[in-house]
């Protein structure tokens, strides 16, 4: 597998130095060269396939030989041992469950991944690295746990200060072993920011190998269109179907456009966001202006500059021909609150905050399009993870499940931060002398 980068000015790389780089040299995102093509014989047994075989199928046409077929196998049955089902709310519309893996998000797919597949390149080449990741609340504790006790690998995790709910501050903050959570005084895009500085600073990857575990890097991104392909296959139907994804750095909706792009008959996605509205903006106008995130009760998607954006224009030659597949939507917490208490009152089914708006991105694409149409939308957490939010909209309790309630019982361990590169700096230069 060849991946270039977006900003076009680094070399090409393979597969291996994309994923411990995580960030191209020039600041792109990596992108493959060219797309596989899957056989129609895949397409044909793709409803009586496994979710592990056709998750395995998929990655192979991406990543070639860089990979040995028995270690591939034995990653993708490692990650993929939780399934994604599609739950009915009514004939037309469907949940994608996608947080039924540890740390109950979606992106334990991606990180578990990542964490698999980065173990198996350190391993061969006996190297130390530090993972970097900032995050908006649930990556940080996906990508620790996906980590946990690697030898050789070190996670620092940096989160907002008061800008993660309760729970998701305890997950993040009780791993132990090889993960560090820093609680840094600032946003989500100050995390960032300080992660992609420590990555550009030439003084700092003179001490340590730094990579990433954000959505930005490529491993990241090709497990999340296995869940794609299982919801297709489970539906059989010869109607459009349309899938609405809740989104933030706009990983999840890239690895859903590339799924398309390899012949996954899905008509249109929907880029549904909350008030963090910078790619359904650009869909309605064709200008990308980033701004700083303002603060919702979908938390993990209070993201002001998708990075993910970067990939989304390389899929496409215009801005209409990117308006042909993805309908944006953005919505507001009252009107996310009022849709928690509405599906649960018509289908008695409770959505996360995130989910929720998924939900109502789907609506408002069903009512713009006279064609019947199948929708599903992606449940990205569990609404437990958001209790503060959930509980006081539905009448009935909810349930906790043990492994987060184990996170819970344990006690915050995290080291303040100021919202400052230097100082930053000086703690991963510590860090990494600890560690070597
Ligand atoms: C991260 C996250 C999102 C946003 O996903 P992106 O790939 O960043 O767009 C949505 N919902 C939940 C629960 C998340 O944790």
């Amino acid at each position: 597998m060849t991946l270039y980068s977006t900003s076009k000015h680094a070399p090409d790389v393979s597969f291996r130095d994309a994923v411990m780089k995580g960030l191209a040299s020039d600041n792109g995102l990596f992108m493959p060269r060219t797309f596989p093509t899957l056989s129609n014989t895949f397409f044909k047994q793709l409803p009586s396939m496994s979710f592990q075989d056709m998750s395995f199928h998929i990655a192979k046409a991406f990543i070639g030989d860089e990979l040995s077929d028995d270690a591939l196998r034995g990653i993708i049955d490692d990650v993929v041992s939780f399934d994604a089902p599609l739950v009915e709310l009514s004939p037309t519309v469907f949940a994608l469950e996608l947080f039924h893996g540890p740390t109950l998000a979606f992106k334990d797919f991606g990180a578990r991944f990542l964490a698999r597949v980065m173990s198996y390149f350190v391993a061969e080449s006996a190297q130390h690295v530090l993972i970097l990741v900032a995050t908006s609340g649930d990556t940080g504790s996906a990508v620790a746990q996906g980590f946990l006790n690697v030898p050789r690998v070190g996670v620092v995790l940096l989160y907002p200060s008061r800008k993660v709910s309760a729970i998701q501050e305890k997950q993040l903050t009780t791993v132990g072993g090889n993960v560090v959570a820093l609680e840094v005084d600032g946003t989500f895009d100050d995390c960032q920011r300080l992660v992609k500085m420590a990555f550009l600073d030439a003084h700092l990857s003179q001490h340590a190998l730094l990579s990433s575990a954000n959505s930005i890097n490529i491993a990241r991104l090709l497990p999340q269109m296995f869940y794609y392909f299982r919801a297709v296959s489970q539906l059989q139907t010869s109607l459009p179907i349309a899938v609405a994804v809740p989104s933030g750095n706009f990983g999840n909706l890239t690895a859903g456009l590339m799924s398309k792009k390899i012949g996954l008959p899905i008509s249109t996605f929907i880029a549904a966001t909350n008030r963090n509205d910078v790619i359904p903006k650009f869909l309605e106008s064709g200008a990308f202006l980033a701004r700083p995130s303002v603060q919702t009760i979908s938390n993990a998607m209070d993201v002001g500059n998708p990075s993910n954006f970067a990939r989304m224009v390389e899929l496409y030659d215009s801005v209409d021909a990117m308006r042909q597949d993805i309908f944006g939507a953005a919505f507001s917490d009252e009107e996310t609150k009022a849709a928690i208490q509405f599906i649960f009152e018509h289908f008695g089914y409770i959505c996360d905050p995130h989910g929720a708006i998924g939900w109502l991105g789907l609506q408002r694409f069903l009512n713009t399009t006279p064609a019947p149409t199948i929708g599903i939308f992606l449940e990205t957490a569990h609404p437990a993870k958001f209790l503060d939010v959930v509980q006081p909209l539905v009448p009935t309790s909810i349930d906790i499940p043990s492994r987060l309630q184990a996170a819970l019982d344990k006690d915050k361990n995290a080291i303040f931060m100021p919202n400052d590169f230097q100082a930053f700096k000086e703690f991963l230069l510590t860090l990494s002398k600890r560690i070597a």
